[in-house]
């Protein structure tokens, strides 16, 4: 389980994020929605342990996670642009976290999530060879085998259209119930957090306006 108490972040005089208090249960995915400028990214940022906070603890699994650094929390992000290895297959682009770290996952492991992400014809290719959703994919698969405690995601589908974005998003609900793996997901697009998650929280100002399973949340006009 992942708790935020109390979480609060200031940059240059100004409080961006105020008192966030939360609880996110292992396998749930979760969906954080508001504006531009609201405070997702800055929320995502510190779940991950990029930035640092201004006051407030987070805590993973009971432990407190304030001096833990990033790569010893066992969180894994994917970023809206991917960030890709362009010069790199895409077997190699999945693997390279692998590369001194073997035992994370075996090669069969891979193996699963190569099928499961039906990446099997293209991992010859170079990245610029791919389409959008094929990139994603990779993306999702490259994260994936380093076998995240949490997966987070900013903004999964933007850069997707019509038939491929609802493709990407049954993958992404796959993998988070096939996996049991809790999922947070960055995104300004209400009809994308209403349909892929168990639970969506709306940032607005600052602060949690509402946080609830999707049939509950009360959109604004
Ligand atoms: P969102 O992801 O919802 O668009 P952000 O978390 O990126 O929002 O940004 C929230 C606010 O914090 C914005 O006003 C932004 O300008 C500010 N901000 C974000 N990161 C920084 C930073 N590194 N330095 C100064 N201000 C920042
Ligand atoms: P998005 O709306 O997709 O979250 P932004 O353009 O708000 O993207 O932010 C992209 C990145 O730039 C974020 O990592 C954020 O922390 C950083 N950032 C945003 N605003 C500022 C700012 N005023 N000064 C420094 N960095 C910022």
């Amino acid at each position: 389980m992942l708790i935020l108490e109390h979480v609060k972040k200031i940059y240059d005089n100004t409080v961006v994020l105020e008192d966030i208090n939360l609880e996110i249960e292992e396998g749930e995915i979760i969906s954080i929605l508001g504006p531009s400028g609201c405070g997702k990214t800055t929320l995502l940022n510190l779940i991950l342990g990029i930035t640092e906070s201004d006051g407030g603890k987070i805590i993973f699994d009971g432990k407190d996670l304030t001096d833990v650094p990033m790569e010893k929390r066992g969180f894994n992000i994917v970023f809206q642009d991917y960030a890709l290895f362009p010069n790199l297959n895409v077997y190699k682009n999945i693997t390279y976290g692998l590369r001194n770290k073997p035992d994370i996952s075996t090669t069969e492991e891979v193996g699963d999530l190569i099928r499961l992400l039906e990446l099997e014809p293209h991992l010859d290719k170079k990245i610029d060879q791919l389409s959008g959703g094929q990139k994603q994919r990779v993306a999702l698969a490259r994260t994936m085998v380093m076998k995240p405690k949490i997966l987070l995601l900013d903004e999964p589908l933007s850069a997707l259209d019509g038939v491929i974005k609802e493709s990407i998003k049954d993958r992404i609900k796959t993998i988070a119930k096939e996996y049991h793996l809790t999922t947070i997901i960055v995104t300004h697009d209400p009809e994308e957090a209403l349909t892929l998650s168990d639970r969506v929280m709306i940032l607005n100002e600052g602060g949690i306006s509402q946080f609830g399973r999707p049939e509950d949340i009360i959109m604004a006009p």
